[in-house]
């Protein structure tokens, strides 16, 4: 039978005792104060490596990179940077030009649009039927 740990938090000692395997995270009674005392995971700083990764012992399926904890393994590395620890990259400023060509093409579909709406074809050049075209709402008769 393996040998375990236990802390007591009145007393604030710990306390070894040899127990049956499926019996060690059971708390024990202190052996000073006779309270329970829960087990301490005495592999708490422990490290392994797997994959060539530092991990914790009692396996979370975690991994450890600069000293932080993370899900995945890094792949495709720039720098140290891992992409769980480094906040996303925001998108570099449009160039002037860039803006300036969004901005015609914005306005030239905006006036294909108007050229469709008003000949009834659609974003193609297709005639549409005549129910899908805009009708003028009926003039009000005022009494
Ligand atoms: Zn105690």
């Amino acid at each position: 039978m393996p040998l375990y740990e236990y802390h007591c938090k009145p007393c604030n000692g710990i306390f070894e005792i040899i127990r049956p395997m499926r019996e060690a995270s059971v708390a024990v009674p202190c052996p000073e104060c006779s309270r329970d005392a829960p087990r301490i995971m005495s592999s708490f700083n422990a490290f392994t490596f797997r994959d060539g990764y530092p991990r914790r012992l009692p396996d979370k399926g975690t991994f450890w990179h600069m000293g932080k904890e993370v899900k995945k393994r890094a792949k495709r590395m720039s720098w140290y940077d891992h992409p769980e620890l480094t906040p996303p990259k925001r998108k570099p400023r449009p160039a002037k030009g860039e803006i300036t060509a969004a901005r015609e093409r914005q306005a030239a579909r905006a006036k294909a649009l108007s050229y469709g709406d008003r000949w009834g074809v659609d974003a193609r050049g297709f005639r549409q039927p005549k129910a899908a075209r805009k009708r003028k709402p009926a003039r009000k008769t005022i009494t």
